[in-house]
């Protein structure tokens, strides 16, 4: 089977599976068929008459790539929280608390972020965006460091492999930052309004189709409200306004920062509050884990259209709370789903989306005596999973209406699964060999060995 797509427009049959909504999964009773245009636009997608839809575009001349019969084609990730910065020490640190002095900040981040420079942060970058494309992640909301040369070579990184889509921040912090990592908020603000600028001009120069989201666009980054002066919050909200950026922090994360901040900012009731007041919640903005919530805080959230990445892999070390996802979703409140490296110890989409439906059971095991409802109020399947992962993360970032599923009018952005190898068993003949089963064994052992092709805007990038 040949996955590389042709010039022109092309068409791939097989069980193309997507999760537009949570408790829907589409392509699993039988063979659909996607055609993609030359320009990586998604032109029509059939459900029904599959076979005979792919027989007439090859008498016409149209490529048709067949999956194989235990193949899945299934949207690609996006990871709405990952520190690319912090790429260096992934898989460490989540042992310590997130504040104090020999904390994960101070002893991990920190000192990761501010060593990278315009000549290391490359080889820290790429191996990043590899691990990304590698598992499956064709979208991603990225922090960069607080450094704008660094931070400009995560986009020329982008840029020069095709992807993830990247929102990317620069991170924005004037105090309470280790001498010689810290800006001065003069600094931090001029460094931002060039790096917005300049991430613009570069997505501008790749002359994307028309509709199509961006390769690269600057996301506003404080990086939470204990290391940012009123003063710099207001400028940044300002420069959100003025040039229209999305907006990226983190919010409610844990106890010890919660005190922290809201020692900080005695004169708001919550963290959403205060960002609120200095024009930092916007739409589109998100917040990450929102795990400690003041009554009221979400519904202010879903009021200024500000979405919220769930990151339940760091919340079980850091936050030791689950966010409720799908009350939040029942609300109104947009959710998507983040690895958040390296308070999360891996890259994979996949490891959040089974941390997800796992963090959803511990919500049902809470006062589970007596109460029959929770596991309706907050059970999350592995297929609830995957539509945080891919639609859920697209309206999170905005891009609902071209990104997250399999139709028309969207971008190709793609991965083909393959549910066969030593982590993914299936024994022919024998039972669990529904195309249900097999996705199921996918989403629940599947790692980058069953990935057979990754595709953004139609192109093939892995
Ligand atoms: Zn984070």
């Amino acid at each position: 089977m040949a996955l590389s797509p042709p010039a022109g427009t092309y068409a791939v049959l097989g069980h193309i599976v997507d999760a537009p909504q949570l408790d829907v999964v589409r392509g699993l009773d039988e063979p659909s068929l996607v055609v993609v245009s030359g320009s990586g636009e998604i032109e029509s997608v059939h459900r029904a008459g599959a076979a005979d839809a792919a027989a007439s575009l090859e008498a016409s001349g149209v490529t048709v790539i067949r999956l194989g019969q235990r193949d899945f084609l299934v949207p690609g990730f996006i990871d709405c929280h990952v520190h690319a910065s912090q790429w260096a020490y992934m898989g460490t640190g989540i042992d310590r608390p997130l504040m104090a002095d020999d904390g994960f900040l101070a002893k991990y981040a920190f000192p990761a972020e501010s060593a990278l420079n315009a000549q290391t942060a490359g080889e820290v970058y790429r191996a990043a965006i590899d691990d990304m494309l590698r598992n499956g992640t064709t979208t991603a909301l990225v922090w960069g460091s607080a450094r704008l040369d660094a931070s400009e070579e995560y986009v020329k990184a982008v840029v020069e492999r095709g992807g993830p889509r990247s929102l990317i921040g620069k991170v924005s912090m004037d105090r309470h930052c280790p001498e010689g990592y810290v800006e001065t908020t003069a600094q931090s603000l001029a460094d931002t309004e060039a790096f917005v600028l300049r991430t613009k001009a570069a997505n501008d120069a790749l002359g994307l189709p028309a509709g199509s989201p961006p390769l690269v666009a600057p996301a506003i980054t404080p990086r939470f409200l204990p290391t940012c002066t009123a003063e710099l919050l207001r400028g940044l909200g300002a420069l959100a306004e003025k040039h229209d950026c999305f907006v990226q922090s983190h919010l409610s994360e844990s106890c010890d920062e919660l005190a922290f901040s809201s020692s900080l900012f005695p004169g708001f009731r919550s963290d959403a509050a205060a960002f609120a007041a200095f024009g930092l919640l916007r739409r589109p903005s998100l917040m990450a884990h929102c795990v400690h919530l003041q009554p009221g805080e979400a519904e202010l959230l879903l009021q200024h259209g500000c979405a919220m990445a769930h990151c339940p892999t760091s919340n079980f070390f850091f936050a030791k709370e689950a966010l409720p996802v799908r009350q939040m979703l029942q609300l109104g409140v947009k959710v998507g789903l983040g690895t958040d490296v390296a308070g999360g110890y891996s890259p994979a989409m996949l490891v959040s989306l089974r941390h997800a439906v796992l963090a959803s059971k511990t919500l049902q095991f809470r006062r589970a005596k007596g109460c029959a409802t929770l596991r309706d109020r907050h059970n999350l399947s592995h297929t609830d999973g995957l539509h945080l992962a891919t639609q859920a993360g697209a309206d999170a970032l905005g891009f609902g209406g071209s990104l997250g599923s399999f139709d028309a009018g969207k971008r190709f952005d793609a991965v083909v699964w393959a549910a066969e190898g030593p982590n993914v068993r299936c024994y022919r003949g024998g039972v669990a060999e529904e195309p249900s089963d097999l996705l199921h064994k996918l989403l629940t052992n599947g790692d980058d060995r069953n990935i057979k092709a990754v595709y953004i805007g139609g192109r093939r990038v892995v």
